[in-house]
């Protein structure tokens, strides 16, 4: 159905971004939230979770690798990787592209974002789904990371929604303690952090919480277009404070032996370790080393 209507996003009840709708793909109110996908002249298909822009097929490049390739190249050799949230498939498919990664469980807490994703985003997910390591649960994320073995995971790549609805869970301290005593001894948990210039709350409330049980915490950013408002932060919670230390040249090097090195349109080696160089109007949100 053509239309000339446009759909705003409705984050910030004061300011948004708006799309001119083509065409509306799907409308399902799942038991968790509210779920558009439709058209846009702009940006390719789109999905909207409880009116906030989740992923646009034009950028969605963006987000995937920075959340993605940044935690599991600093680390150098995640073999388990636990994905919470992520339910377009855009993260597993990038975390599946690393030669050296044997398991990557994603937990997403509704099945009607993973069916609607395959069905009108299929290029998101790929053929991530079918992957023989991939193990797709569909689950509370709190709940899996309280059941999970200790020290079975080398990196946690946390891609929630906003930690208002289900999502909330996600940003706790009971949640972040299990992460900790889930991760082997370099594990890093990262996650999507929101946008500081205007959810400075987010990113400053959720770095204190991880500081709790994490010895290095600190963030890193990606310019996402349609995560308005500027630079997009990325949560960073490790066991270990090298892992945001290693060079540029050792980051090409270990993208190349996992078979990332010229996959990207935005992550680079030098876009890596760049994206901890935070603007003071986003480091100050975070606690003092
Ligand atoms: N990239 C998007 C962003 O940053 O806004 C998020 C993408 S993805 C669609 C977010 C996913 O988190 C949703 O599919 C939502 O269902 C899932 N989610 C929210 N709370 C969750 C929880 N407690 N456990 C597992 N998945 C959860």
């Amino acid at each position: 159905m053509a239309t000339d209507s446009w759909i705003n996003e409705t984050l910030y009840p004061d300011w948004g971004q708006r799309f001119l709708v083509k065409r509306e793909l799907a409308r399902v109110q799942s038991d968790f939230q509210d779920i558009v996908i439709f058209d846009s002249f702009s940006h390719g298909r789109v999905m909207v979770l409880d009116g906030v822009i989740q992923i646009t097929e034009r950028d969605e490049f963006v987000y995937q690798e920075m959340l993605t390739h940044v935690p599991l190249l600093a680390h150098g050799s995640a073999a388990n990787v636990l994905i919470i949230g992520a339910g377009d498939g855009g993260v597993l498919r990038r975390v599946l592209q690393h030669r050296g990664v044997r398991r990557a469980v994603m937990v997403e807490i509704d099945g009607e974002v993973i069916r609607l994703a395959k069905e009108f985003l299929p290029a998101i997910g790929g053929d991530a789904w079918r992957d023989p390591r991939a193990d797709v649960i569909v689950g509370d994320g709190i709940d899996y990371v309280k059941r999970a073995t200790d020290a079975s995971f080398d990196a946690i790549i946390v891609d929630s929604t906003d930690p208002i609805g289900v999502g909330e869970v996600l940003f706790t301290d009971a949640f972040y303690a299990n992460c900790a005593r889930i991760l082997t001894s370099r594990g890093l948990v990262v996650n999507q952090c929101g946008v500081p210039f205007m959810q400075a709350d987010e990113l400053r409330e959720t770095s204190a919480r991880r500081q709790k049980f994490f010895p290095h915490v600190t963030a890193y950013v990606a310019a996402v277009p349609t995560y308005v408002g500027g630079f997009m932060t990325l949560g960073w919670a490790a066991k270990d404070a090298s892992l945001t230390r290693v060079v540029t040249e050792e980051i090409r090097a270990r993208a190349q032996a996992a078979g990332v090195l010229g996959t990207t349109r935005y992550w680079t080696p030098e876009i890596h370790v760049g994206a901890f160089d935070l603007p003071p109007y986003i480091s100050g949100h975070l606690p003092v080393a």
